[in-house]
């Protein structure tokens, strides 16, 4: 057995996004993609919905980063500001249906 799956990832780069919250680089599939409707940012979960997207960390500490910097008019192009508010609903509905790890 001499296969390495990180050899093999190697060659072929991972798609990467950058975290509009924390700015880290991220493997795409590691990220919510979001996209806006509206005045709204909505999360992508197909990841079908046309138009720019955004990427995020599913945190709700790096949803409040990138409302804190105003992250989302900057990364959809648009003046005005933008409602979160379904993202955050979706991440703590996450949050409270994975209660995997018992705090
Ligand atoms: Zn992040």
């Amino acid at each position: 057995m001499r296969q390495h799956g990180k050899l093999e990832y190697g060659g072929r780069a991972v798609p990467q996004r950058t975290c509009v919250g924390c700015r880290a680089r991220e493997a795409k599939s590691e990220l919510l993609r979001l996209v806006r409707v509206e005045g709204q940012v909505v999360p992508d979960l197909r990841g079908r919905l046309p138009g720019r997207g955004a990427s995020l960390h599913p945190a709700l500490s790096c949803l409040e980063l990138a409302e804190r910097r105003r992250a989302f008019p900057r990364a959809f192009r648009v003046p005005g500001p933008l409602d979160s508010s379904p993202v955050r609903a979706h991440l703590e509905g996450d949050q409270e249906m994975s209660c995997r790890t018992p705090s």
